[in-house]
């Protein structure tokens, strides 16, 4: 029998978290060491990125997708390099049939540096096939909650749904110097945490209501990928991690869903 595979949300702030080797990342590598000795290697990983923002939604079939640079000016390094995973048709074809006509496949992207950042520290072997699945800039928070539950029985397949995004991310309002969070983030952070402890789903869902919103959440990209996990793990509580803030107005909170702790 296969075991309920937990559901992820991981911050991932600057790319240049693949290189690092710090506090943060030896987290990340703890999370992912935790799923696969509770509950094995899962099949393949569904990914969830805040840098593949669309208009529909869309998710991949390709054996081999190509791993996405989308990032502008760091170091040579960083393009260097690599998590070479391999795609799995599959579990893009079963997304197809859980969603229905809400979904296209479209292998145009690949593995973009949301997804490769935090699974290089989380599965360092890159030996677990990855399917990246879009996030619908168009549709209601409700109609993203509904696509996580909708997708909720690949968990019972043998597959890991992980997403990548940010809980505060305010790139016009980064302090590069500053190694911890503003005090706004830090409250936004805590607002967000508390909401979610208690699953109160529909306030994370109006998350412009909450206060310091409009700093933490100045557009929706990075915080939507949330909300599939929430919808995927609905009424779950979840284990936190990486309960850190960094930059000023990052947010790397992780969320774990269906695990006994992180
Ligand atoms: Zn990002």
């Amino acid at each position: 029998m296969l075991k309920r595979m937990p559901v992820l949300f991981s911050g991932h702030g600057s790319p240049m978290l693949a290189l690092e080797q710090s506090d943060a990342t030896r987290e990340l590598r703890a999370v992912g060491d935790r799923v696969i000795e509770q509950f094995g290697k899962s099949k393949a990983i569904l990914a969830i990125s805040a840098h593949w923002y669309t208009r529909g939604t869309f998710v991949q079939t390709a054996e081999s997708p190509k791993q996405v640079y989308d990032m502008y000016g760091f170091p040579k390094e960083l393009y260097d390099y690599q998590y070479p995973v391999q795609g799995c048709p599959a579990l893009g074809e079963r997304v197809c049939e859980l969603l229905g006509d809400r979904v296209r496949v479209s292998n145009d992207w690949g593995i973009d540096h949301g997804t490769w950042t935090v699974l290089c520290h989380m599965f360092p072997a890159a030996d677990i096939p990855v399917v990246q699945l879009s996030v619908d800039g168009t549709i209601s928070r409700e109609a993203i909650f509904e696509i996580g539950r909708q997708l909720a029985p690949l968990r019972d397949e043998g597959y890991l749904i992980f997403a990548s995004g940010n809980v505060v991310h305010n790139l016009r309002r980064v302090e590069w110097e500053n190694p911890n969070g503003s005090e706004a983030c830090i409250a936004f952070n805590e607002t967000v945490k508390e909401k979610i402890a208690a699953r109160d789903d529909r306030a994370v869902m109006q998350y412009e209501r909450l206060e310091h919103a409009a700093y933490a959440v100045p557009t929706p990209d990075h915080f939507l990928p949330l909300l599939y996990t929430l919808g995927a793990a609905e009424g779950e509580k979840p284990a936190v991690f990486n309960d850190r803030c960094n930059l000023g107005a990052i947010a790397m909170t992780g969320f774990a869903f269906g695990m006994d702790e992180t």
